[in-house]
């Protein structure tokens, strides 16, 4: 078996040792090497495969092995550029752990807190910045700090960064950014606007990829028709039937969690929300009671929950299919991480077979639904109750003439009444 030795990560064993790490992960094991001899490199990995490892270890071991010096005050020699801030935050967390007993020193420039903290923790010298674009770009154009002297520059979750709308930031930041430096792309898609940034940011890549993810390695994956105005009552069963603890639970939009937070408290559990319209102290406070086991349920939006790192977390629900497909990826992403198991649960009502098929396209494979029997009726048939209930219509006087017989004798429609299903069990 490959060691962190083999790799040439030697001076990392306390730090390998506290956080758990026997030995290298695939992503780990491809992209160090070609970091550690200096080439540029795009690394296709979702989060959950050790990818923040991946360019952190060999950053640290370069940046210390060579006669190490502190950097100027705000003229960093490490940026790691991410879309949230939270992603910012794991980032910044796993650095310091493995940075321990080396006297490296991070300062983090994300949205949502003070900027006044984060320009006095310039004024000291910074070897490596973990930002979000929109604050790192704050801070330069105040004066308060300078990329001149980046040796090593990531973005993380690339994609990610492009879907939230970043490229015009970024492209200020590269303007901004020393020249002679080693750049690492890592991004869980490939797109043509990926390929074009890569072209615009790296000089000679390597490209590595794996697939943990994309082969949900380690998930068992359900995915339930489930009419959309029951979706809440059967996610509540699934819950307490198959005695889930901590259940991470995306939603589309920002409404839509607290909606179903709203009705999920109403049921009695302990529940939280993580999305953009909460305020950082309260998006913190909620992520650390689910780590915490505090509260059982988060309701998350996308890109508040993108990249989030939770220990052990065993059950993802997709109440909502996500539109974009590559959100699938990163949603289940968030079990079965590190080698361990999960469960991954999607919800799909009538209205949302495209963008299922949209994710199977993606993924190259065939979901195999399955259709709680109570709902059998309701997916069979073309009946929408959905939709506002309309006036009553009188029914017309059966006509005399032909086939007068079979008017007004239909069957009437099947409607949902009784919770009388039996839940799966994962047990
Ligand atoms: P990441 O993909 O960087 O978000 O990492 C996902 C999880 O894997 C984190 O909890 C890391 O602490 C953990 N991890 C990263 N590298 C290793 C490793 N070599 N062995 C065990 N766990 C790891």
């Amino acid at each position: 078996m490959t060691s962190f030795h083999d790799l040439g990560l030697t001076g990392f064993d306390e730090a390998l040792s506290a956080l758990g790490w026997k030995a290298p992960t695939p992503i780990q094991m491809k992209a160090v090497p070609f970091i550690l001899k200096g080439q540029d490199l795009i690394a296709m990995a979702q989060t959950g495969s050790g990818k923040t490892g991946a360019f952190v270890l060999p950053i640290l071991k370069r940046l210390t092995s060579c006669a190490f010096e502190h950097q100027e005050k705000a003229a960093p020699a490490v940026l790691i550029l991410v879309p949230t801030r939270e992603l910012a935050k794991q980032i910044d967390d796993c650095v310091c752990a493995l940075a321990q007993g080396q006297s490296v020193t991070t300062v983090l420039l994300i949205g949502g807190e003070s900027g006044l903290k984060q320009s006095r923790a310039l004024q000291k010298p910074v070897d490596i910045v973990i930002a979000t674009p929109g604050r790192l770009l704050d801070h330069i154009s105040r004066g308060g700090l300078t990329l001149k002297a980046i040796r090593f520059l990531v973005l993380d979750e690339a994609d990610r960064m492009l879907d939230m709308g970043f490229l015009p930031d970024i492209s200020k930041i590269l303007h901004e950014c020393n020249k002679n430096r080693q750049s690492l792309l890592f991004s869980a898609t490939l797109s043509p606007e990926i390929d074009t940034l890569a072209q615009k940011l790296l000089k000679n890549p390597i490209c590595v990829r794996i697939h943990a993810n994309r082969q949900a390695e380690g998930i068992e994956e359900k995915i339930y028709r489930v009419p959309k105005s029951e979706k809440a009552t059967f996610l509540r069963d699934l819950i307490v039937d198959n005695g889930w603890e901590q259940v991470l639970v995306f939603t589309r939009l920002k409404t839509g969690a607290d909606k179903l937070a709203k009705h999920l408290i109403e049921d009695g559990f302990t529940v939280d929300r993580l999305h953009g319209d909460r305020t950082q102290a309260a998006r913190s406070r909620a992520l650390e009671s689910f780590k915490s086991h505090a509260i059982r349920i988060l309701v998350a939006t996308d890109v508040a929950a993108r990249g989030l790192d939770i220990t052990q977390l065993p059950v993802v629900i997709n109440f909502d299919v996500p539109v974009h497909p590559e959100d699938y990826i990163h949603r289940i992403g968030r079990t079965a991480r590190a080698g361990l198991t999960g469960i991954a649960v999607t919800l799909v009502d009538k209205t949302e077979g495209r963008a299922l098929e949209a994710i199977e396209k993606l993924l190259e494979k065939k979901f195999i639904l399955e259709t709680p029997s109570v709902y059998q009726a309701y997916f069979e048939e073309p009946i929408h109750i959905d939709e506002p209930a309309r006036k009553p219509v009188k029914p017309k006087k059966p006509q005399k003439g032909k086939n007068s017989k079979d008017k007004g004798s239909k069957k009437p429609k099947k409607t949902i009444e009784a919770f009388d299903y039996v839940l799966p069990d994962f047990s």
